[in-house]
């Protein structure tokens, strides 16, 4: 057998369609489309608005089993799943997915346009930089931050007076609010809009946000793994007067505006949402927004372009949309509400959008059923479920994978043991447990490796089935492109037929340590929880502030279905300890903290960067995979 190239060779080894083809061809007009170059565009909302009385297709996420750390082929399957329905079985298709981050792809992953002979393309195109909307993200989120800081300055500088007539400035001798400042108003209960007419309390009122600077949760972010900024000073030049705090970098899709961005389903909702964004408590322990900071036109403004999808195509010329990429740990890891409510329009009731979910099932999963779909109010048809030999066997007992620094697939010796694999599958029958929980039918795709044998690909798929799959087939979609996912995508499209019962977790309604301890039970297989102190005054705080209606969004390990990484397989009767709890409230969920979080990764001593080479005479981008 010939071996598969690098991800880059055969991306560049293929000409993509002209992108405004691939926009005519899914049934979009020239004037929805944006053209950001020859391969990517950008698709207006107004395309959401036209097809609103059409028929959605049939909506199908892919997850996965616990993976190893090198990733078990979601987004690898999800463009195979799309390339065989599209380009072998001639459905309508969709394959949604979510932008990686610039960090891992110099880090230590690499990218994420899927791999082998599926793919996203142009890869180098799509995993740096795209049409800049993590870019607006950066800039947004860090205007947020400046103007907490520099309002917390003002306010410690300034009288009550000096305040009011820089905020309230006079033209021409009039004095006039902004639309934002009537807004704070009428939060304050003030419902004046003459500013003449305020007494000299309620000018104190609303010049004071009374920021507590140890409760500020918004942080600034930038997208490279930067660990020397995980923990920094702020406000060190005299300047500032002294008032410096300890403060700290995130990497950019680690912030809520990702996560607003993805759970957003228009421009008006995406401006309500960053509007009710929590950066702070004040003084008085009431929560303060970017609305009180009168920043969230501004950010509506930065966010503007991001909001549209962006349309790109796999190698065998089935469309694409990439859209929004939030954290799956301190977020719900999962693409844009927008991109899969144009893409189910665009494909029309008998077409298939397919959308991937980060992590395994117990996490993406759960999130993209319980949060996205709560939100956008989209019904899913299929669950597939991702899983690989190489990670059973390793919940089976076997070694753990390590990700060899920069080096793909460097790994121990695999050897065939039926027996560890077969102890494994207890994983596998989990994860499939709990998308059943959900109403909906599994079909599991085993993704195939050159290095597995027949015997334990076939007591995979006779493992799932007997625990209750829909389905189960094995792919070859990797290095054979679509052809090798024909039968998983047959498999789905029988799937789709049933009925599907969908059903929530939990109800909304229910209080906030409820929720977290039917998630842990139900889908993690812990006996109970465990508040620690810091965690037990989040809860009183956020329900008194009147957040306690929102979904949970876990932050766990990915690489358990316990909070320890060490503990393979599916393991029971574990005390899940919740450390702390924190809110993304214009988003709309609370994350609760299982373990610590690194919400700043770091770069290794031999980082993907090392590979990375641009050819200065083709001006062809080498050595990204
Ligand atoms: P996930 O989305 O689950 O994190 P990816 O689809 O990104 O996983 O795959 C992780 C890596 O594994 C990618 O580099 C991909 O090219 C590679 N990969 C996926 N499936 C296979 C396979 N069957 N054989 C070899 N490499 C694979």
């Amino acid at each position: 057998k010939v071996p598969v190239p690098s991800d880059i060779e055969i991306s560049q080894s293929c000409i993509p369609k002209p992108i405004d083809q691939v926009a005519r061809e899914v049934g979009l007009f020239p004037d929805e489309v944006e053209l950001y170059g020859q391969t990517k565009a950008k698709v207006h909302l107004s395309a959401l608005e036209r097809l609103k009385s059409q028929p959605d297709g049939k909506y199908i996420v892919v997850t996965g089993i616990t993976p190893t750390p090198l990733g078990e082929g979601k987004s690898t399957t999800t463009v195979g799943l799309v390339q065989a329905l599209g380009a072998h079985l001639h459905q309508n298709v969709f394959a949604c997915v979510r932008q990686p981050s610039q960090g891992p792809t110099f880090g230590i992953k690499g990218g994420a346009a899927g791999g082998g002979y599926c793919q996203v393309i142009p890869m180098d195109e799509f995993n740096l930089h795209l049409t800049g909307d993590i870019h607006a993200i950066t800039a947004a989120n860090n205007l947020v931050a400046a103007a907490v800081d520099a309002r917390i300055f003002h306010e410690l500088t300034q009288t009550d007076q000096a305040l009011y007539s820089r905020l309230v400035p006079s033209v021409n001798g009039v004095r006039k609010f902004s639309d934002i400042q009537i807004r704070r108003l009428q939060k304050l209960g003030i419902n004046k809009t003459d500013p003449a007419t305020l007494t000299k309390e309620e000018v104190n009122f609303f010049v004071r946000l009374d920021i507590d600077p140890s409760t500020i949760t918004w942080q600034r972010v930038l997208d490279t793994n930067d660990r020397f900024l995980r923990k920094i000073t702020i406000g060190q030049s005299p300047t500032e007067k002294g008032f410096s705090r300890t403060a700290q970098f995130d990497i950019t899709v680690s912030s809520e505006i990702m996560a607003v961005l993805a759970l957003s389903d228009g421009l008006d909702d995406m401006k309500k949402r960053l509007g009710r964004m929590v950066v702070a408590s004040s003084k008085r322990g009431e929560p303060v927004t970017a609305d009180d900071l009168g920043v969230t036109g501004a950010l509506a403004v930065l966010m503007k372009d991001a909001v549209k999808p962006n349309l790109m195509q796999t190698l065998e010329g089935t469309p694409v949309f990439v859209h929004a990429g939030p954290f799956a740990n301190i977020a719900h890891g999962n693409s844009s509400v927008l991109a899969d409510k144009i893409a189910l329009k665009l494909v029309g009731k008998e077409g298939f959008v397919v959308t991937e979910a980060g992590f395994g099932a117990d996490i993406g999963m759960e999130k993209f059923f319980n949060i996205k779909c709560r939100y956008s109010g989209l019904r899913p048809h299929v669950v597939v479920l991702v899983a690989t030999v190489r990670a059973l066997k390793m919940h089976g007992g076997g070694p753990a994978v390590s990700t060899g620094q920069g080096v793909p697939w460097a790994r121990g010796a695999v050897t065939v043991n039926l027996q560890l694999l077969a102890k494994g599958c207890s994983n596998l029958n989990k994860q499939i447990q709990n998308a059943r929980m959900f109403g909906v039918p599994v079909v599991v795709a085993v993704n195939a490796f050159k290095t597995d044998t027949k015997a334990e690909l076939a007591l995979v798929v006779q493992l799932a089935k007997e625990a209750g799959a829909f389905d189960a087939v094995e792919c070859t979609h990797w290095a054979e492109g679509g052809k090798g996912a024909v039968a998983l995508a047959q498999a789905v499209q029988r799937a789709s037929q049933t009925p599907s019962n969908f059903r929530f977790l939990y109800n909304l309604e229910l209080p906030v340590i409820d929720k977290i301890r039917l998630i842990a039970k139900q889908i993690y297989g812990a006996s109970d929880i465990e508040l620690l102190p810091e965690a037990q005054e989040k809860v009183a705080m956020y329900t008194k502030q009147g957040f306690g209606n929102l979904p949970i969004c876990m932050a766990k390990t990915h690489l358990s279905l316990s909070h320890d990484p060490e503990q393979k397989g599916a393991p029971t009767g574990f005390i899940l300890p919740i450390r702390d709890i924190r809110a993304s409230v214009g988003a709309g969920f609370l994350y609760p903290l299982v373990g610590t979080m690194s919400t700043m990764p770091g770069l290794p001593t031999r980082p993907c960067f090392y590979d990375i080479d641009l050819d200065t005479a083709s001006g062809e981008v080498k050595g990204l995979f």
